[in-house]
């Protein structure tokens, strides 16, 4: 193991320095992927020099999601402490199915989903699990859901019309999950939204409406924190009020932007998240702990037991339910992704963790008073949002990304609203600072300028 170590070490550093010196690796294309890098296997052993080299090319070739230059997608950034936990837990290698294979590890779990669940408000009944991330999250949400209205369903499957509801802007997860859960994805409805992409509470209870009276169920009604592409926020107290008067479970996806829940500041924007049945948050997005770190949390975790515990005797051997995690989970080994979030958590403490969240907002700040202050960029996203959207010199975004990715200038996507398609920066790693945001427009500026468009 110490040779590895070692190697470990060494190989980081490497990745650091490359960080640095590389911040965005030249891409192969992908139909050279397998001329450029040495990635099949030999019938002999590969010795260890070759071994290094080889893992050091690949290092140099793979995208860095932790440098000052990446601004791509809803995650990124390498907080030390958390990246610490995620390796522990890797030499621990426990699965949190039982308190026997776990111990405090279960712990562990329990207290973040604890502090979570009362933060928001939630009641005494309240629990948790950890999923592989949003999409699963929000998978549990709407199995939990479907299982409380058609209770049958678990052994029968769905015996009637149901129906969920979910904005345009929401993510692509939920009509994924309505095909896995044997609704359908026909039966999810997509309501409209306003012109910053937050739900409409009046297009949601008149979609319901219409389908109460073609004698459909509606079960299920999905909010977002933190849309996809304009990161916006549904407004949970309008929506919740729909949600009681026809009595529909109300999930939140939060795997964008719920970490708001952490910062005093920033909160109100979920205002009302008490009032929903179930809230995931993506700890590896505004939080920056390594893939994956997906949470759920649920108003009454009968509805968790309901629908995801099973009796196996060659598990369960110990009756300390409670401590037996396997019995609210969706998997059966599970990794441990909660030390990665407690040791960044315990380390920093409650006020670090709300400073990472406002720093995020602050960057979006100055990357939007940089926009209005230029005339040749134009904005299209809005205040209290980590995304920033907009279009330089009117190039298409589509064309203006793929050059900077090509030249290996910058990481960043684009994206659409209302047939509007732009540059869709984040600002989500909160290890950036101020010159870093500067840094970027004054890279796009200098590369169109020397760029035909
Ligand atoms: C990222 C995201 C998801 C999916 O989360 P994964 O961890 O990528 O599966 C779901 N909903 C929203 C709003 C997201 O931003």
């Amino acid at each position: 193991m110490t040779k590895d170590l070692t190697l470990f070490t060494e190989l980081v550093d490497y990745l650091i320095s490359e960080e640095k010196n590389n911040p965005v690796a030249t891409p192969i294309d992908s139909s050279l992927l397998y001329d450029t890098l040495d990635l099949s296997f030999n019938e002999d052993p590969m010795i260890d020099e070759d071994f290094t080299k080889t893992l050091k090319s690949i290092i140099k070739s793979t995208p860095k999601t932790a440098s000052t230059s990446f601004f791509n997608q809803l995650f990124g950034g390498r907080i030390n402490r958390a990246t610490l936990g995620d390796l522990l837990a890797v030499m621990l290698n426990n699965s949190m199915y039982t308190y026997k294979v776990a111990g405090p590890q279960v712990g562990i779990e329990k207290t973040i989903l604890k502090t979570i669940c009362n933060s928001i408000g939630y009641p005494n009944t309240a629990d948790g699990t950890f999923a592989p991330g949003g999409s699963m999250s929000n998978y549990m949400a709407v199995l939990m859901a479907r299982d409380r209205y058609n209770p049958a369903a678990k052994t029968q499957g769905i015996t009637h019309k149901m129906t969920l509801y979910t904005s345009k802007a929401s993510h692509y997860s939920i009509a994924k999950n309505a095909s896995f859960i044997g609704v359908g994805r026909d039966q999810v409805r997509a309501i409209k939204t306003n012109d910053k992409g937050e739900m409409l509470a009046s297009d949601l209870d008149a979609q319901i409406a219409k389908d109460l009276e073609q004698g459909y169920q509606p079960f299920f009604v999905n909010a977002t924190a933190g849309t996809t592409v304009l990161g916006a926020f549904d407004d949970v107290t309008s929506i919740s009020k729909v949600c009681k008067k026809h009595d529909i479970w109300l999930h939140l996806d939060g795997a964008y932007c719920g970490s708001v829940i952490f910062s005093d500041d920033y909160k109100h924007l979920v205002k009302g998240i008490e009032h929903t049945n179930s809230f995931s948050v993506n700890a590896h997005k505004m939080l920056g702990t390594p893939l994956s770190c997906s949470i759920i949390v649920t108003k009454d975790k009968k509805h968790l037991y309901q629908s995801f515990s099973n009796e196996a005797e060659y598990l369960y051997q110990t009756n300390d339910d409670d401590f037996n995690l396997g019995k609210t989970s969706l998997q059966c080994g599970r990794r441990n992704d909660a030390l990665k979030l407690w040791t960044l958590w315990k380390s920093v403490g409650n006020k670090g963790i709300k400073n990472i969240v406002n720093h995020q907002f602050h960057l979006a700040d100055i990357a939007r008073d940089y926009i209005k202050k230029h005339p040749d960029y134009t904005l299209y996203s809005f205040d209290n949002s980590i995304s920033v959207c907009f279009n330089y010199k009117d190039i298409p975004a589509n064309k203006l990304c793929t050059a900077l990715y090509n030249d290996a200038e910058l990481m960043v996507g684009f994206g659409n609203f209302n047939n509007q398609e732009f540059v869709r920066m984040v600002t989500i790693n909160s290890c950036l600072q101020e010159k870093d945001i500067i840094n970027f427009f004054n890279n796009i500026e200098k590369f169109v300028s020397s760029t035909d468009f």
